[in-house]
């Protein structure tokens, strides 16, 4: 699994879909450029989040708000006074830690441990294997699944009661994953708010402390009288937004999967108070149908409903995704009342209501969020999509298995040979096509090495103009996924890369 997470990042960047940041400088850690493929891919899967969110509901409607908001909204949604993370520095080291991220890397490694255990015990017991069996009796998964059951419920009841000494603790017995555990070499345990600050005002003196947005959530809480009454909507409505948002993570890593700054997919339904649970349930299912309609498997993904809940939740549960390094949260689905519209109300002392023409009264709307990382979805879909091939004649291919909807580059226009008119034909399909989906030209390198080309940069298909189509009109389509070819008409090619790539 290791292994194939580094060819996924090799992959980004040798074509072109994610550099890290400011290279030419040696880099700035834990940041990253999408390339010229990867801006493509972003911004067809926001594009796709967006169609499906605000094109397929007549009650759900847009929203750009700006990355900067008055301060105080920060106050109002928390965020100053809670969202915050424990750390502590280990002096020797110079490293430092953050608790719930430890626990996560000490359950991934017994989580492999026990993976290493059921494929010995599969190998041994053949067909009579039965992986749930195993999982509740074998007494080395039990005791391993003990040891992680003991270290979560510590690092729970460190979290809940604010315990920064059993904090501490916690990352001396944890042993795996913290290589400096057993050292008496620590700082003093510090909360560390997550929020980047900045300034407003050209002088030091007139300056106004501001902070980059942590969730484009707030933009929409702040906005929605604004949204409800010029958009003349009636509850149950929502107000979808997609936008950066920047959280100092104590550990930025595993690539996009966890930044500083990344961009977030939001999505805020209002609805009538008792009536949340209702389309808590209704937004669970219909977000995991988005995700399964782009193929990527349903076995990689699965729900995880949260006991622990957030100060403004009363329901929550996370759409998880098989990553390259397990499964981890790339979605979230929240219930969260009517906490920010009551606090915002407290603090701008301006009313948040909407009169309800059927009950004929005024109320708070509670509300449902979906809340999807961009740069997680990316990841997702590239790193489910990189495979390698064995093919019938022995050889093996490369080949990135975009789903075509989302593919950066829909087709690539080939002309056989750079001679005879062939280019010229191809530059007039290009010249034609170009209006509608993103296709490129290619004439270097013999035909087959420019297939494997756009297999791995995960082009759907592949248009080939040979000498027969100055004749008849017709070129070689080949198919990424299966590399099947047919003749087809150039008079057809729109309805085709249309019905191929077209959600
Ligand atoms: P995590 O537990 O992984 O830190 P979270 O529960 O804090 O995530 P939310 O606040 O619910 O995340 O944000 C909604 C979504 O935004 C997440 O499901 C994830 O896809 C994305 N997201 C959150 N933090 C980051 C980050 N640092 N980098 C990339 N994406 C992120």
């Amino acid at each position: 699994q290791e292994d194939k997470f580094k060819k996924v990042i090799a992959h980004a960047k040798e074509y072109g879909y994610i550099f890290g940041s400011s290279e030419i400088y040696d880099g700035l850690s834990a940041v990253y450029d999408y390339g010229q493929n990867g801006a493509e891919l972003k911004k067809n899967i926001r594009e796709y989040w967006w169609k499906s969110m605000v094109y397929m509901h007549q009650n759900i409607v847009g929203l750009d708000a700006a990355i900067f908001m008055h301060p105080t909204t920060w106050k109002a949604s928390g965020h100053v006074d809670a969202f915050n993370d424990p750390l502590i520095d280990n002096k020797d080291s110079k490293k430092r830690y953050r608790a719930d991220v430890l626990v996560e890397d000490f359950r991934e490694k017994i989580n492999q441990k026990i993976q290493k255990d059921i494929t010995k015990a599969k190998k041994r017991f053949g067909d009579a294997f039965n992986e749930d069996e195993f999982r509740s009796t074998n007494p080395n998964v039990l005791r391993r699944q003990k040891e992680m059951d003991k270290i979560t419920a510590e690092l729970t009841r460190v979290q809940e009661e604010n315990d920064l000494v059993g904090f501490k603790q916690l990352i001396e017995d944890l042993g795996i994953g913290c290589p400096e555990s057993g050292s008496k070499n620590w700082t003093d345990v510090r909360q560390f708010n997550l929020m980047f600050g900045t300034k407003l005002g050209a002088s030091a003196e007139s300056a106004t402390d501001l902070y980059l947005r942590p969730e484009t959530a707030q933009g929409i809480f702040v906005n929605f009288l604004n949204v409800q009454k010029t958009g003349r909507m009636k509850i149950p409505f929502g107000i979808a937004q997609t936008g950066k948002a920047f959280r100092n993570e104590i550990v930025a890593r595993q690539f996009i999967f966890r930044m500083r700054e990344f961009e977030q997919m939001e999505m805020q339904f209002f609805v009538r108070p008792g009536e949340e649970m209702k389309w808590y349930e209704y937004w669970k299912e219909t977000r995991l149908k988005w995700h399964l309609s782009l193929g990527l498997g349903e076995e990689n993904y699965r729900f995880h409903d949260h006991d622990k809940l957030a100060h403004y939740a009363n329901a929550a549960a996370d759409i998880e995704f098989n990553f390259p390094f397990g499964f981890k949260e790339l979605e979230g689905i929240h219930s969260r009342t009517d906490f920010d519209l009551k606090a915002h109300e407290e603090y701008s002392g301006k009313k948040l209501q909407f009169f309800d023409p059927e009950l004929q009264e005024s109320y708070v709307p509670y509300v449902v969020e979906t809340s999807v990382g961009l740069d997680r979805m990316f990841l997702a879909v590239f790193s489910s999509a990189l495979q390698e091939e064995s093919l019938e004649d022995g050889s093996s291919r490369v080949v990135l298995k975009l789903p075509a909807v989302v593919a950066p580059v829909k087709a690539a226009i080939l002309p056989l040979v750079k001679k005879d008119g062939l280019p010229e034909v191809a530059h007039k399909i290009v010249e034609d096509l170009k209006w509608k989906f993103n296709v490129i030209y290619d004439e270097k390198d013999a035909i087959g090495r420019r297939y494997r080309r756009q297999d791995a940069n995960g082009t759907p298909l592949c248009i080939t103009i040979d000498h027969d189509t100055l004749n008849d009109q017709t070129v070689t389509i080949r198919d990424r996924d299966t590399m099947e070819q047919k003749r087809v008409a150039i008079a057809d090619l729109k309805t085709i890369i249309s019905e191929k790539t077209d959600a």
